[in-house]
């Protein structure tokens, strides 16, 4: 059962102690890969460098939402990194109005100039939506329109990392040719609403991620979380669509590859 993180974040420096070991732990759980994902140039080349080196580990980058006001000093660096022709997808991009630590029209502004070099380097995009749900979607779909469905061979535009709507919203955003990835806190007891979208949505449209080291799931909650776990989602997950954890592991390795580019 080949098994994939969709989206993590293990070049941080709380792995800075043990990041060889977790890696290792990842690969016993039977992870074939990991998207690694930047949040501005830094992490981004980070990303790169272990890519690089570790070819199970594939890496995007992208001028997170909190950094958007960065976007002036590491415009031409970000171009840089995506030029080398390296980079798997542009993200993590979107907007976040809960913790507002870019002023809302940059953020718009660094989305947009985003969304314009995945189009023009054919990437996908993978969206980081926090408490602007209606005002993300609505500059999705507008790129959507422009950009088509597929980027061609039937990969789909991007992903719709710890995705946190509602069932009607993953419709909406799977209708533009977006994948929806669950994260661990689909675990958590009283999250109806992700375990409602995690029953809902088809199989081939569904990537699992852990967000690592951030929203460990249930029985790690609280504490760091690392690509291994992203098994207990997925077994969650299974038991929630009542079918076999391999069904929905493979699936989301599938989607995962399909969706990058790359073959596992
Ligand atoms: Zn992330």
């Amino acid at each position: 059962m080949p098994v994939i993180d969709a989206h993590a974040h293990v070049t941080s420096r709380q792995f800075a102690d043990d990041r060889e070991a977790m890696l290792q732990r990842a690969w016993d759980a039977g992870l074939v890969a990991i998207v690694e994902a930047g949040d501005d140039v830094a992490s981004g080349q980070r990303a790169l460098e272990l890519a690089r080196r570790e070819p199970r580990v594939h890496a995007v980058t992208g001028l997170h939402p909190h950094a958007a006001s960065r976007m002036y000093e590491e415009r031409e660096a970000m171009q840089a990194l995506l030029d080398t022709g390296e980079y798997v997808g542009v993200g993590e991009i979107g907007l976040d109005f809960f913790r507002d630590l870019s002023p809302r029209d940059v953020q718009y502004e660094a989305l947009r100039w985003q969304l314009e070099l995945a189009r023009r380097h054919d990437l996908p995009v993978v969206i980081h939506s926090r408490e602007a749900d209606a005002e993300c979607f609505g500059v999705l779909a507008e790129w959507a329109d422009h950009v088509g469905r597929y980027l061609g061979a039937e990969r789909e535009i991007g992903m719709l990392h710890c995705f946190a709507g509602d069932a009607a919203l993953a419709q909406a955003y799977m209708d533009l040719g977006f994948l929806i990835s669950i994260p661990g806190t689909v675990t958590y007891k009283n999250n109806n609403r992700g375990q409602d979208v995690a029953r809902m949505v088809p199989l081939q449209a569904m990537l699992v991620e852990t967000d690592a080291p951030y929203l460990a799931p249930d029985t790690h909650r609280g504490s760091r979380n690392e690509p291994a776990y992203v098994v207990e989602t997925a077994r969650f997950v299974a038991r929630l669509r009542s079918c076999d954890v391999d069904e929905v592991t493979d699936a989301a390795a599938h989607n995962t590859a399909r969706l990058f580019g790359f073959t596992i």
